[in-house]
């Protein structure tokens, strides 16, 4: 297994080429169910940080309607952004999940499969792998990065496109790196969002670094896909919502040079308490679960 001393030594090491940069992390896709565009490029070149799927904005209209439709408790506050609109994509509790392996080496499949399972133990959803023709996630394995549609999101993709994707897991990925993307890709497909844009997170950004840092390799992000990507907050009207949590399976790394305080955030790779309560107590609540700590 490789080490990195820093996180961006391990960023650099494992970064991606500008056809994957320029189309990276939570930038609006062309075209719904393609991704990123990401052709032409091999595994060593994609970067192993999480790139989130965001429907086009002529689509998330009708988005809201099926989150709603979905879940009566997916309504944001009125006048929301379309980024808050992205924290009210919850299935409705109870749910059974179908998901479908569009592709894919049987053990790598079968270890997505085992970890993706644990979510079970928290949340409130069963997740069924019966590659069922109508299932709601969709997996595969070719496209480049490692992303997922938002919660109900997935049901505005078409039927024969993948919802999720991995885009470096191979029989020689260590079981801890599985746990890292696998948590945090389901998390997102029950409608979780990064845990950087909590609306009460208190990272105290050291802003242009930040705009430095991801200009170059291997994001190239401009200042507006920073401002995006990285310091926009989601406004909530949820009470139960709880605090900012840096170890939680859907935060981004951040080194410390990156906040004026030294403050930083490893590589999360396991559900962190907060992650299980919120899971099993406010998203997807569980009979007889304990509530979270204010
Ligand atoms: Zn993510």
């Amino acid at each position: 297994m490789k080490t990195y001393s820093t996180i961006r030594g391990m960023l650099t090491a494992l970064g991606a080429s500008a056809a994957i940069a320029s189309a990276s992390a939570c930038t609006t896709p062309s075209k719904v169910g393609s991704g990123p565009a990401v052709a032409n490029t091999t595994k060593a070149a994609i970067p192993h940080v999480c790139v989130d799927r965001v429907l086009p904005s002529h689509m998330q209209e009708g988005a809201k309607v099926t989150a709603s439709t979905e879940n009566s408790r997916n309504k944001p506050p009125p006048g929301s952004s379309s980024i808050t609109a992205m924290r009210y994509k919850k299935w409705l509790p109870g749910r059974t999940l179908h998901v479908r392996f569009l592709e894919g080496d049987p053990g790598v499949v079968g270890h997505v499969k085992k970890v993706a399972a644990e979510w079970m133990t928290y949340a409130d959803i069963t997740l069924v792998f019966d590659d069922a023709s109508n299932s709601e996630i969709r997996v595969a394995f070719q496209q480049g990065g490692s992303w997922s549609n938002i919660g109900t999101d997935a049901k505005q993709v078409d039927a024969s496109e993948a919802t999720m994707n991995y885009g470096w897991l191979d029989s020689e990925t260590p079981d801890d790196e599985y746990s890292r993307v696998v948590l945090h890709e389901f998390g997102h497909a029950l409608g979780f969002v990064h845990e950087h844009q909590n609306p009460i997170n208190e990272i105290q950004w050291n802003k242009e670094v930040v705009y430095a840092y991801y200009a170059g390799e291997p994001n190239k992000w401009d200042r507006a896909t920073v401002d995006r990507n990285i310091f926009a907050r989601y406004a909530t009207a949820e009470t139960q919502y709880t605090r900012f949590d840096p170890t939680s399976i859907m935060e981004y790394p951040i080194p410390k040079e990156h906040t004026l305080n030294g403050f930083s955030v490893g590589w999360n790779k396991v559900l962190s308490p907060m992650d299980k309560c919120y899971a099993s107590s406010v998203a997807y609540p569980k009979a007889g679960a304990q509530p979270c700590p204010p």
